[in-house]
């Protein structure tokens, strides 16, 4: 599971070389367009890593570019040929490059670049071009046919002709995925997972594959496509030599590259079941992985690669491919290490049902980590925390692993300072200062109980099925997360055991949390769209259930002045009451697999949005010049080979230029056909 965190995720236009540190000035944005602004992330300490580890990460780093053909395809089947039509303008076109309309395709190719296809990576929209379609055509006649992925016989005009509908008609494929009520979601999202089939049939097929008494179910449907081939219902398995093979069998070199230089045993035999896995799509395998995977803990290198998160699937069952390199931030990991001390204390003081509780919270290894390589689904927007592995009974058995992104964070954070959003949104003075005196902090400590414990936490009562609750199943587990930690984010324990000084942090993030879930999140949605994105749903879910439940006792208030809304706080103890309720009702649910009661509160409350405040929202933020959505390009590695050709060091560069990047990997890093 991925948490994407409240105000970090808003950065502005900054001047260029904010402070980040001891006097040295480091420009963090690199690129601005449309919504998105794309920073840097630094490596601190790697210089200090040993050649060894360095070695190591590289070739994992390495591995975690070839697969970024994989995430394209999955978000959509034209969208390799999309790219690949938009490399070669890029490189070749030979009319005017700097009017009106080559510079609004620029702005087009880096949104896509940006959200890894043609359609949103927040809300999935399809974008709308800001040129047209004869220009379109155009563009792709003049550049050089040679550099365009044309089909034997095919013509620059075909090409321009076959892809004009699937950019500019805006009802074509026009949501990557929707999970609209009482659709067939399957027919309704552009993504590629399923081809020829619909909803039933996919839900029956999987229903007669799953044994509902096994305790330790595969992840079923996790690396295939779903096709119909003679009228049956079958899968297609991402492997090596099947769907996706050219891109996985460069995984799998660098992979074994690493292998070799591993830091344990466990890691090489870790990497091994890996390698297997990527060679025979054996779900069986993968368990045993993520076995060996999460039980392996306080390594100073360790990373993600595989196909992971289910957000991208209707039916959260296919995982997109994702990769992420990182090593450990020994200060700030001392933090987490103190939560997941107390992680059975915390669990047996949960509000939630004793039933539904865990008797003993296994291995709940929590770790900041810098982030040295993003890739796929993390690239170049990147989650700020995440808690491996998804299988609920590894999770049970094995414990799971919880990193916050240090970096990352801190890229984010010191962007958004001083960005003006904190005065435009804020009640009053007092919850500015608190805000800019402990939002870092309560940020962070936010991120570490919701992983470390939010998600480790509870459990399903017996015959429980861990998909009952369907489409609803990641905003509630989202909600599940954010509402533990929110709930021990103002105990006495966390000033008991020093994490914060006083309960100023804990009121930081309710204030933070409450002007965001029901205010200023809104401001990346359209004006009347829902809200879709699962973190989004559970936070706004959050923020409203709470004010209603509040509304007898006016603990929180909603209060108007010079015509703008505003979140104040009136009883921070009671808001922790409410959260604490909430918390044991949706532990309920997802413990009971509770669907109705479910689906109810997040349609109730996580989906709609006010207009009239809506507008109003959008208004002020546009004011304030700030980028709803950032991303990151990453650094350059490049490896130091002795006279034998062994790496003894690895130099890193700070990429300033997102649209290169881009170019580069395309080069680079690209191993699957364009269709
Ligand atoms: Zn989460």
């Amino acid at each position: 599971m991925i948490a994407f965190m409240g105000t970090a995720l808003f950065t502005s236009c900054g001047p260029a070389g904010e402070k980040a540190g001891a006097g040295d000035e480091f420009t963090y944005e690199v690129d601005r367009f449309e919504d998105i602004s794309v920073l840097r992330y630094r490596l601190p300490g790697f210089e200090q890593l040993t050649s060894a580890e360095k070695e190591f990460i590289y070739y994992l780093s390495e591995a975690a570019l070839c697969g970024r053909d994989i995430f394209w395809d999955q978000n959509f089947k034209y969208n390799l040929l999309v790219r690949k039509t938009i490399e070669g303008i890029i490189e070749t076109y030979q009319g005017d490059r700097e009017g009106d309309d080559f510079k609004a395709f620029i702005t087009y190719a880096k949104r896509v670049f940006f959200a890894n296809g043609i359609h949103h990576h927040y809300s999935n929209d399809k974008f709308i071009p800001g040129f047209s379609s004869d220009y379109f055509a155009l563009l792709i006649e003049g550049s050089d046919p040679s550099s365009l992925p044309l089909n034997e016989g095919e013509t620059a005009a075909g090409l321009a002709e076959m892809l004009t509908p699937v950019l500019f008609d805006p009802v074509l494929y026009a949501k990557k995925v929707d999970q609209s009520e009482g659709i067939d979601m399957i027919a309704a999202s552009a993504n590629n997972f399923y081809e020829g089939v619909t909803q039933a049939e996919a839900e029956a097929y999987y229903a007669s594959l799953a044994d509902p008494g096994d305790p330790r179910p595969v992840s079923w449907g996790l690396n295939t496509k779903v096709v119909k081939s003679n009228g049956v219902v079958t899968e297609i398995p991402w492997k090596s030599g099947g769907l996706y093979g050219q891109a996985i069998d460069k995984i799998v070199y660098w992979l074994e590259k690493a292998r070799d230089v591993a830091l344990n045993d466990v890691q090489k035999e870790e990497l091994d079941l890996l390698i297997e896995y990527y060679r025979t799509a054996d779900l069986k395998t993968w368990d045993d992985y993520n076995i060996l995977w999460a039980r392996n803990t306080g390594l100073s290198v360790d990373y993600i690669n595989g196909f992971i998160e289910t957000y991208g699937d209707p039916l959260g069952m296919k995982a997109t491919w994702e990769a992420v390199v990182d090593y450990k931030d020994i200060e700030a990991s001392k933090r987490t290490a103190l939560i997941t001390e107390n992680a059975q204390w915390f669990e047996d003081h949960s509000p939630v049902d004793p039933a539904y509780r865990k008797e003993k919270v296994t291995g709940v290894a929590a770790s900041v980590i810098n982030v040295a390589m993003l890739g796929g689904d993390c690239y170049p927007a990147s989650p700020l925390g995440i808690n491996l592995p998804n299988s609920n009974w590894i999770r049970t058995e094995a414990g799971s692993k919880s990193v916050t992104l240090a970096n990352i964070t801190d890229a984010k954070d010191i962007v958004a300072r001083g960005s003006g959003f904190l005065e435009e949104f804020a009640f009053d003075q007092a919850e500015i200062e608190r805000a800019v005196k402990w939002g870092s902090l309560s940020d962070a400590l936010h991120t570490d109980l919701h992983e470390c414990i939010g998600h480790a936490s509870g459990k399903l009562a017996p015959g429980t099925d861990p998909n009952a609750l369907k489409n609803y199943a990641s905003p509630l587990e989202e909600m599940r997360a954010d509402l533990f930690a929110l709930y021990f984010m103002m105990d006495p324990k966390m000033q008991e055991i020093g994490l914060i000084p006083s309960d100023e942090p804990a009121k930081a993030e309710y204030d933070n949390y409450m002007r965001n879930g029901f205010m200023t999140q809104t401001a990346r949605i359209l004006p009347g769209k829902d809200i879709e994105q699962a973190h989004m749903r559970c936070r706004s879910a959050i923020a409203h259930w709470v004010y209603e439940k509040g509304k007898p006792d006016n603990v929180i208030e909603v209060v108007k002045r010079d015509e703008k809304t505003y979140v104040r706080i009136n009883d921070y103890q009671k808001l922790r009451g409410l959260f604490g309720e909430m918390l044991k009702e949706v532990q309920r649910i997802k413990s009971e697999g509770d669907f109705s009661a479910g689906k109810s509160m997040i349609e109730t409350y996580g989906v709609r949005i006010d207009q009239a405040l809506h507008g109003e929202i959008l208004a002020r933020y546009a004011k304030l010049n700030l980028a709803p959505y950032s991303g990151f390009v990453n650094p350059v590695m490049t490896p130091v080979t002795d006279r034998d050709g062994k790496i003894t060091d690895v130099k890193i560069e700070y990429c300033t230029d997102y649209l290169g990047q881009m170019m580069e990997y395309g080069k680079n890093y690209s191993f699957l056909p364009a269709r």
